[in-house]
């Protein structure tokens, strides 16, 4: 879409901070083929051009379709311990590629998992990994991937809305590795599932609420507005998972702005799932900003949309009239809101304060 000459420039060529990303859409096609050959599990093609034309997306598809394309490669990498630890390594690799010096990536550890889960996902045998091995694993990855490449990530754990049995499990998780990496947790999948019906959510947000584990959900971004005020009201979210329907409410919109709740957007997916518009230049990010609404801009899944935190950017710039104070804005936005202890959070401000120009480095 973009094939003016800026299209191999890097815009924004400043540290950047990303909140919304999926390690499990995260994943490099040739590490999938890599796992699914040395397993001897079949995948839909044996090349990374095969492999894209079943993963890849080139134009909108509806959610049916989007939640059908992890079945063709989530057996590669699920079950596997080796994998589940390299992925969430070349993920930092990636990132710190980006430019990003600081990315909180999500993922269900259910659905890498083959023990203690029930249903075992991807139609794999009983194993035995479990989801809380799972997470062992990514955040050894991160560790590894942290050491070498000098970024920092952290990950935030996933309940799946058609899964509520799940998720106290899910709290747990976040409670026991809290002080390895783990910052948060996240409800994801199918908004038309509410909560009400499936109150295991309900029940584990109550009790990150209490535990002090910080809390995003995916919520307005297919679904209506009224699904962003069950996050906000019922499960105490902080941040909200895109959120382009909380304009359709401005009683909502008005009450989430004066609160301060952080709409984690994601402008090329918001057009590849027809969240919005198919008009960039109506996307609802524009009206985030001209209100200076709390917001960022992420991915969401690279792999799956094709594409780099630049291309997020860019048509940020293109289609949305974003400048470089705006890119700034959004960065610190996302440092302001990322779910990092005060501590570090205050370093990785400094950081961006620094490089960006806004105050002098403190020389002794
Ligand atoms: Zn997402």
């Amino acid at each position: 879409m973009a094939h003016n000459s800026t299209n191999n420039v890097q815009i924004f060529n400043k540290p950047r901070v990303e909140l919304h990303l999926h390690l499990d859409g995260a994943i490099k096609p040739e590490t999938i083929l890599y796992f699914g050959k040395k397993r001897g599990i079949k995948l839909p093609a044996d090349s990374v051009e095969g492999l894209m034309s079943y993963v890849g997306y080139d134009e909108p598809r509806n959610l049916t379709q989007f939640l059908e394309i992890f079945s063709y490669y989530m057996p590669a990498i699920a079950g596997d311990r080796d994998a589940v630890r390299r992925i969430a390594y070349e993920l930092v690799e990636m990132k710190a590629k980006e430019g990003v010096i600081y990315f909180e990536a999500r993922y269900s550890p259910h659905l890498f998992a083959n023990s203690n889960v029930n249903p075992i996902p991807w139609n794999q045998k009983p194993g035995d990994l479990t989801p809380d091995e799972v997470v062992h694993l990514v955040n050894q990855g991160f560790q590894e991937g942290e050491k070498y490449f000098k970024i920092k990530a952290r990950s935030i754990l996933c309940c799946m809305r058609h899964m509520p049995e799940w998720s106290t499990e899910i709290v747990s998780l976040c409670k026991k590795y809290r002080n390895e990496g783990v910052v948060g947790m996240d409800l994801a999948g199918d908004e038309s599932l509410n909560c009400k019906l499936n109150s295991g959510h309900c029940i584990a947000y109550e009790e990150a609420f209490k535990s002090g584990i910080h809390r995003t959900v995916h919520a307005g971004e297919v679904g209506p507005s009224t699904v962003v005020k069950e996050a906000v009201d019922v499960l105490k979210a902080e941040r909200i998972g895109h959120g382009y329907h909380t304009i359709d409410d401005f009683c909502l919109y008005k009450r989430l702005l004066k609160l301060n709740i952080h709409f984690e957007i994601c402008p090329w997916s918001s057009y590849l799932t027809g969240a919005c518009d198919p008009d960039l230049m109506k996307h609802p990010a524009i009206r985030f900003r001209e209100d200076k609404a709390n917001y960022s801009l992420n991915t969401d899944d690279p792999l799956i949309f094709k594409s780099t935190l630049d291309k997020d950017y860019r048509i940020a710039s293109k289609y949305m009239g974003f400048t470089e104070d705006d890119f700034m804005e959004a960065n610190i936005n996302g440092a302001r809101s990322c779910f990092l202890p005060d501590k570090e959070k205050e370093e990785l401000l400094l950081t961006l304060y620094e490089t960006y120009g806004m105050v002098q480095s403190t020389v002794c």
